[in-house]
């Protein structure tokens, strides 16, 4: 910049360190105030600063940096579970402990100056239970009761570095992306990592793009899920060298791990010396399960039938909460179908009305729908699907047909296909 001499006669000097403009190389003026090169320098020293402490020492930092603002609802458990019991149906010690869990979490966050005197443990969470019990929309809900961002990664994906897959960077970068590049509000944010009982140490060939064992992927996770200060590539991919990083911290990140864990009631079966001889229907290749049922089974869940099942135990010791997703029932399904604000009956019929018809269900053709999703074995999951499926005809053709005012599904159009009753303008409802 240029040195200012329009000020006649006065000799000018820099505001903060006092040096004449002769004794500096460059002198750059405000409105009454001039800055030194020297000056501009240190300043910039003193901006970059934070960033490098915080790469080179977490512990260090810790009450000494200056706070980003902290943007979440801090709700308190019940007030978490209130809402969760909104969309969650069941899954009631699930909810309870993973509303303690991020009620801790984001209270280490919110005192943190505090943790001079305390060392808080990271409250990572590790949701186990059959697919479509819920975990996903166990962890995404949480996100948007506390307000804050959401990702979910899927571990199959992922490989150390060095091999063919994706960096488990890129989960952060999902997170990233999903609050536009806002650096500190994505490190408040909740990552669900999916499918994570697939990269135990024994499993092979999972994925094609993966050519590394899960063991490897699991010790990649480590520091991220613990607490470190990610380089994230922008652009997500391979990381490489004269790369540009964004630099996230994951120490305030709620990870979320996400698996089915088939089969693990066995291996808790047999630690608790439950082992000889099977007579549940479901207790195959000779594991019993000695009265007790595979929900049961699962409750009792320890650390070391984890690290049986092949995770290693640096990374159990990551996630302190384990919690069980039980599988769903049909009063569950059927609850699922009518009760939550957003259930897919719901939806149905708020379509219909924008048409002026009114979509009712029987209780058995509701029940009909349960029972069909629990026999495809994908639990809720396969609600929606049941439901569009016997919508699609009715979507096409009730918008063209304005004498049209109620369909009622009953058990058998549920079970055989056989048309829904249409109730037309001047019919009485039967
Ligand atoms: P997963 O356990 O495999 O992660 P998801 O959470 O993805 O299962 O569930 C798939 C869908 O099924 C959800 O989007 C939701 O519509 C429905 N669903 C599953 N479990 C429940 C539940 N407990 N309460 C309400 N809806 C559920």
């Amino acid at each position: 910049m240029q040195k200012e001499n329009n000020n006649k006669g006065k000799k000018l000097e820099c505001s903060f360190c006092g040096r004449g403009e002769d004794q500096v190389e460059k002198l750059i003026s405000g409105p009454d105030v001039f800055i030194c090169d020297k000056c501009v320098r240190l300043c910039s020293g003193i901006i970059e600063k934070p960033q490098e402490a915080a790469a080179s020492s977490q512990k260090e930092k810790k009450g000494q940096e200056a706070s980003p603002p902290l943007e979440f609802k801090a709700l308190k458990p019940r007030e978490i579970k209130d809402k969760l019991d909104e969309y969650i149906i069941g899954q009631e010690v699930a909810k309870k402990a993973i509303s303690v869990a991020v009620y801790n979490h984001y209270k280490r966050i919110l005192n943190r100056n505090l943790s001079d005197k305390v060392e808080f443990g990271k409250s990572n969470v590790l949701l186990f239970g059959p697919t479509g019990s819920g975990k996903t929309l166990i962890a995404r809900t949480l996100a948007q009761i506390l307000d804050v961002p959401f990702a979910i990664a899927d571990a199959t994906t992922l490989t150390e570095a060095g091999y063919v897959g994706e960096d488990v960077e890129n989960i952060i970068l999902r997170l990233l992306q999903s609050v536009d590049y806002d650096v500190a509000r994505a490190e408040l944010g909740i990552v669900y990592i999916d499918e994570i009982d697939k990269i135990n140490r024994t499993s092979s060939n999972v994925s094609i793009t993966r050519d590394v064992s899960g063991e490897g992927v699991q010790q990649a996770l480590l520091k991220i899920v613990e607490g470190t200060v990610a380089n994230v590539p922008p652009k997500g991919g391979r990381k490489h060298p004269h790369q540009e990083y964004i630099k996230v911290n994951t120490e305030n990140i709620l990870f979320i791990a996400g698996g089915a864990f088939v089969s693990l009631e066995k291996i808790i079966a047999r630690r608790l010396g439950k082992g000889t001889i099977g007579f549940l229907p479901d207790a195959k290749e000779g594991i019993t399960v000695e009265g007790l049922d595979r929900n049961t089974l699962l409750s009792k869940a320890e650390p070391e039938d984890l690290i049986q099942f092949g995770m290693i135990p640096e990374f159990v010791g990551r996630f302190h909460s384990v919690v069980n997703c039980n599988e769903l029932g049909i009063d569950d399904l059927v609850r699922i179908l009518t009760e939550p604000k957003n259930s897919v009956v719901k939806q149905f019929q708020a379509l219909f009305e924008m048409d002026n018809v009114k979509l009712t269900f029987t209780e058995d053709a509701l029940l009909a729908i349960a029972e069909k999703a629990k026999k495809s074995g994908t639990g809720a999951r396969a609600l929606r699907m049941i439901l569009e499926n016997l919508m699609r005809e009715l979507m096409f053709e009730v918008p063209s047909d304005m004498s049209v005012k109620e369909v009622i599904f009953s058990k058998e159009s549920v079970m055989n296909g056989a048309l829904p009753t249409l109730i037309r303008n001047n019919e009485e409802t039967a």
